[in-house]
């Protein structure tokens, strides 16, 4: 992995600490606010409870001070009464004394009415109060809470930032830039390619760009995210997907002006079944043989002027299968004497595939016959 690239995805790893510990602060506040909201609301509510008792004594009073009013009269009528001369005098007085009392009954009930309600709002109050109470002490320790939070995210954030600033010295500005851009729009400046695959965004690469990022000696983006992308081969999960695909997808032609040309011979001298691959550099050929099972190297690689097809013509006979596969001079240097499993496997499962189009007929005979069937 190039050194930048690692670089990168430990500044990611801190870039994305930054954000998430920033998140965090300035969620902090926002969480006490919704709670002092709440209490806010409590408040209220218990003065308006508050309010209402108060409003329901001063009604009794009113009510009170009515019936001593009536009672009064009451008074003033039956000494009046001792007084009069006519008998419709006596009767209108008794009138009077009969509406005032009927005035104290209703005053009477309308203070027990009162009474009732008082007996609720005072439940009301108290409640209102406990809640208060309840509030009043978890916001407290809500704050305490967020202080805490806050000044050590404040700390985790100062220590991110230190490592952050240390990191993006070592890394080269254009690709800091690259990084950042494509890090601002979306959320990640790399991606790690797997199955041939960006992870950042699920497109397929092409072929000469995953070689690219797996030979690992340029900086390679993604075509259609822009992130940059690196192979982990730690992550590599077992053989080429090749032989999978094979099966639903038309196989791959390999191009005929590739500077690197696979080819299967069954029937290669002593050694028989054999992977033989050339590359073409600059005028020249060279060839290495590898034992078809084994990927054990056959030999020693072979280079010749020209280009392999004028400078091997003895090796491509018609039972030569071109097969898909490429490989950099340098890693197929790296192999040493024999041939890694998943190099081995991509070829034998492309092999497979072309013998599937070409060499046996069988699938065809079934379509064939399921097709005279049908009709
Ligand atoms: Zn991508």
């Amino acid at each position: 992995m190039l050194p930048d690239i690692e670089k990168l995805l430990e500044l990611q790893i801190a870039d994305k600490e930054i954000r998430q510990l920033k998140e965090e602060i300035t969620a902090l506040p926002k969480r006490v606010a919704a709670i002092e909201a709440k209490l806010a609301g409590t408040k209220a509510q218990l003065e308006k409870a508050r309010a209402a008792a108060k409003a329901d004594e001063a009604n009794k009073k009113k009510f009170e001070a009515a019936i001593q009013d009536l009672q009064g009269k009451i008074s003033k009528y039956r000494d009046q009464s001792l007084d009069v001369k006519t008998n419709d005098q006596y009767k209108a007085l008794l009138h009077e004394i009969q509406f005032a009392e009927q005035e104290i009954r209703i005053n009477e009930d309308r203070i027990l009415e009162v009474m009732m309600n008082v007996e609720v709002r005072e439940k009301d109050v108290k409640a209102a109060e406990a809640e208060l109470k309840a509030e009043t002490a978890e916001i407290e320790k809500e704050k305490a809470e967020a202080r805490r939070v806050t000044a050590e995210d404040e700390k985790k954030l100062t220590e991110w930032n230190t490592k952050r600033d240390n990191l993006r010295q070592g890394i080269s500005e254009d690709l800091l830039r690259h990084y950042e851009r494509v890090m601002k729009f979306r959320g990640s400046g790399l991606a790690e390619v797997r199955d041939h695959k960006c992870m950042g965004c699920q497109v397929m690469l092409r072929p000469q760009t995953y070689n690219e990022v797996r030979n690992a000696q340029t900086v390679v983006v993604c075509d259609s995210c822009q992130r940059i992308l690196y192979f982990d081969p730690t992550k590599e999960v077992g053989p080429e997907p090749v032989p999978e695909a094979a099966h639903h997808r038309k196989r791959q032609r390999p191009k005929s002006d590739a500077p690197q040309a696979w080819f299967y011979r069954p029937d290669y001298g002593e050694e028989g079944e054999v992977l033989i691959v050339y590359t073409n550099d600059g005028g020249h050929a060279t060839r290495r043989i590898y034992e078809m099972h084994s990927g054990r190297q056959i030999g020693d690689i072979l280079t010749r002027e020209g280009n392999y097809r004028l400078a091997f013509p003895e090796d491509l006979t018609d039972s030569a299968v071109r097969l898909n596969g490429h490989w950099e001079e340098q890693e197929m240097d790296e192999w040493g004497a024999e041939m890694p499993t998943n190099a081995l496997d991509a070829l034998h499962s492309d092999l497979r595939a072309a013998q599937r189009e070409h060499g046996k007929p069988h699938k065809e005979h079934v379509a064939s016959a399921e097709h005279s069937a049908a009709g």
